[in-house]
């Protein structure tokens, strides 16, 4: 009988117009503009899995997850084992179609890994999305909104190059700026915040993101000492696993509270509400293993009356870019901004790479993703 059946899902699976006949792990290094430096970490290259998907019409699909080493566990030579050895067995000879079971069956097979499976699960929807002639946006609701204006990271060691790049970005029509914190002392950080805000003036979005560099006092004494800042939010000041010190610097903090290394899943979002530990959760595809979960967990934030920032991490090409603008156009309650990171790339993978112009960017309208990958670039900064 399960011999019959799996045969049986075989053939069909054989005849299926979009069955996944190849799948290709490719880690790629990227180079940066300019390195990018925040608390316990500089990266001085980008380093991501590609996912390239070939169905058996012809048809390629894409997908990319950045290597995070202190946010998801993911390293690049680890993402690509898991892809090749784990998660591509169970969806080669697959139907694409089946997308949302074969994102719950790499879900139920490997724990954690969310790197890897989100740049499979990436490349599956965009493969559909080509298949079936609809973008990103069109397979997840439809827009709410054509373009975004994402934010600017400031995160330079000297308070007076970020009011100098902040004014250069300003100018260029940049409306949105988040300053990395939790490297110098609170004070010290506190008066960086207050520099940049006095510069940039009251109408401009200012956030601080601190990825876990800040002990309790030091992340209170901030958010006293640069409350006239009037920072939109605060992110991740506190260690990923300590909730409870997150629920009291909420309670104390004049500045909202965002999840980011925090959150590693849904039930982590749900978790963190309860305590009141959050006003808001930064979302990343790379984070919660792909786009259809990050689809959910964003209506997740909208039921629970969190704001949320949408972001890829430092540095993803096009691809994510691409994922993060279009999942930003569909969600409800984009409120906390929005960060793509192909900017601060020397060099993309795209043919033609998603530009952010006068500080926004439009939604791509091409089917799945919209990017053509360049195989030539993808072929040059290929590391393994
Ligand atoms: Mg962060």
């Amino acid at each position: 009988m399960a011999l019959t059946a799996a045969a049986s899902a075989a053939t069909r699976a054989a005849a299926a117009p979009l069955a996944i006949a190849r799948v290709d792990a490719i880690p790629v290094a990227l180079p940066l503009k300019k390195p990018v430096v925040m608390a316990g970490e500089r990266i001085e290259r980008s380093q991501s899995l590609l996912v390239r998907i070939e169905a058996a019409n012809g048809l390629v699909g894409w997908g990319e997850a950045s290597a995070a080493p202190l946010m998801t566990g993911d390293t690049l030579p680890g993402m690509a084992a898991a892809v090749a050895d784990h998660l591509a067995p169970l969806v080669r000879g697959q139907d694409a179609l089946d997308r949302a079971k074969l994102a719950a069956r790499c879900a139920g097979a490997l724990l954690h890994n969310t790197g890897a499976k989100c740049a499979l699960d990436m490349a599956i929807n965009d493969l559909v999305g080509r298949h079936l002639g609809v973008s990103l946006c069109d397979l997840f609701g439809g827009a709410l909104r054509d373009e975004v204006q994402p934010m600017f990271l400031l995160g330079n060691s000297r308070v007076e190059d970020d009011v100098a790049e902040a004014s250069g970005k300003l100018k260029e029509g940049w409306t949105f700026f988040k300053l990395k914190i939790g490297i110098k002392a609170p004070a010290q950080e506190a008066e960086a915040a207050l520099a940049v805000r006095r510069h940039l003036g009251e109408e401009i979005a200012l956030c601080a993101d601190a990825n876990m560099g800040m002990k309790f006092a030091e992340a209170r004494q901030f958010a006293e000492r640069a409350r006239e800042a009037d920072l939109l939010f605060m992110e991740q000041p506190l260690l990923a696993e300590d909730f409870e010190g997150m629920a009291a610097l909420a309670r104390e903090s004049p500045i909202p509270q965002c999840g980011d290394e925090s959150i590693a899943s849904i039930a982590s979002i749900i978790a963190l509400q309860r305590l009141g530990a959050i006003q808001g959760a930064n979302i990343k595809t790379i984070k919660l293993g792909g786009i259809g979960v990050t689809a959910r967990a964003m209506s997740v934030c909208a039921g629970l009356g969190l704001n949320i920032n949408l972001a890829c991490k430092v540095a993803e090409s096009s691809l994510g870019a691409s994922a993060i603008v279009q999942l930003g156009c569909v969600a409800p309650n984009l409120n906390w901004g929005l960060s793509i990171t192909n900017h601060y790339l020397a060099e993309d993978l795209a043919v033609t790479p998603l530009r952010i112009e006068r500080g926004r960017v439009a939604r791509p309208r091409g089917p799945g993703l919209g990017v053509e990958v360049s195989e030539e670039q993808v072929r040059r900064f290929r590391v393994g």
